[in-house]
C-alpha cells in the first residue's frame, strides 16, 4: 500500500500529525506497571506512527479522561505530568510511589484533576487552591496558572521581569 501522495510535500514528509490516545482506563493501568519498560514502548509506538504518517516528528502520546477531553503527558523517571493537550497549562504532576495501593490512589488524582480541568478547574500552581480555569487564564505564568492572591502576591512580579527582559 502507498501513502497518498497528495499529503506528502516536496520533501517527502507528509504534515499530517499522527497522535496515539489512551483512554483513562488503559492510561491508569499501564502506569501501574515498570515505568522505565512503558516509556520505552511509548517511544516505539511514537517512531512506528511517524514512519506510518511519514511525518517529521514522532507521533504525540496523550491521555483521554471520561469525557473524552485529551491530554498530553509525560513520564520522567518515576514523575507523570499532565497537560492541557497543546501542553500549554499544566493539569497535575505526581511522582508515583512504588507501593501499588499509594500508586493506585495517586493515578485517580491524576485523573480527577483531568476532569476538573473539563468542568472548568484547575489547581493554582503556586497554592494547589482549586480556581476556574477561564477567569483566571489572564493569571499564566510559563505552564502554570495561579488564582488571584498568588498572582498578586509574587508572580505577576515575576511574569513581568521577564516579559521586559
Ligand atoms: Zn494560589
Amino acid at each position: 500500500m502507498d501513502f497518498p501522495q497528495r499529503f506528502l510535500d516536496k520533501t517527502g514528509f507528509s504534515n499530517i500529525q499522527p497522535a496515539f490516545i489512551f483512554n483513562y482506563a488503559m492510561f491508569s493501568r499501564i502506569l501501574m506497571g515498570d515505568l522505565l519498560a512503558l516509556k520505552e514502548d511509548i517511544r516505539t509506538v511514537e517512531i512506528m506512527l511517524r514512519r506510518t504518517a511519514h511525518y517529521l516528528y514522532p507521533a504525540s502520546s496523550r491521555m483521554s479522561n471520561i469525557y473524552g477531553e485529551e491530554f498530553a503527558f509525560s513520564i520522567h523517571a518515576n514523575t507523570v505530568t499532565l497537560w492541557t493537550h497543546n501542553g500549554q497549562i499544566l493539569i497535575a504532576e505526581v511522582a508515583l510511589a512504588s507501593d501499588l495501593k499509594e500508586r493506585e490512589n495517586q493515578i485517580k488524582y491524576l485523573l480527577a484533576k483531568t476532569e476538573d480541568f473539563t468542568n472548568g478547574f484547575v489547581l493554582c500552581a503556586n497554592c494547589d487552591k482549586k480556581i476556574k480555569y477561564h477567569e483566571n487564564m489572564k493569571h499564566r505564568y510559563c505552564a502554570g496558572l495561579y488564582c488571584g492572591t498568588c498572582w498578586e502576591n509574587s508572580i505577576k512580579e515575576k511574569a513581568e521581569k521577564e516579559n521586559y527582559n
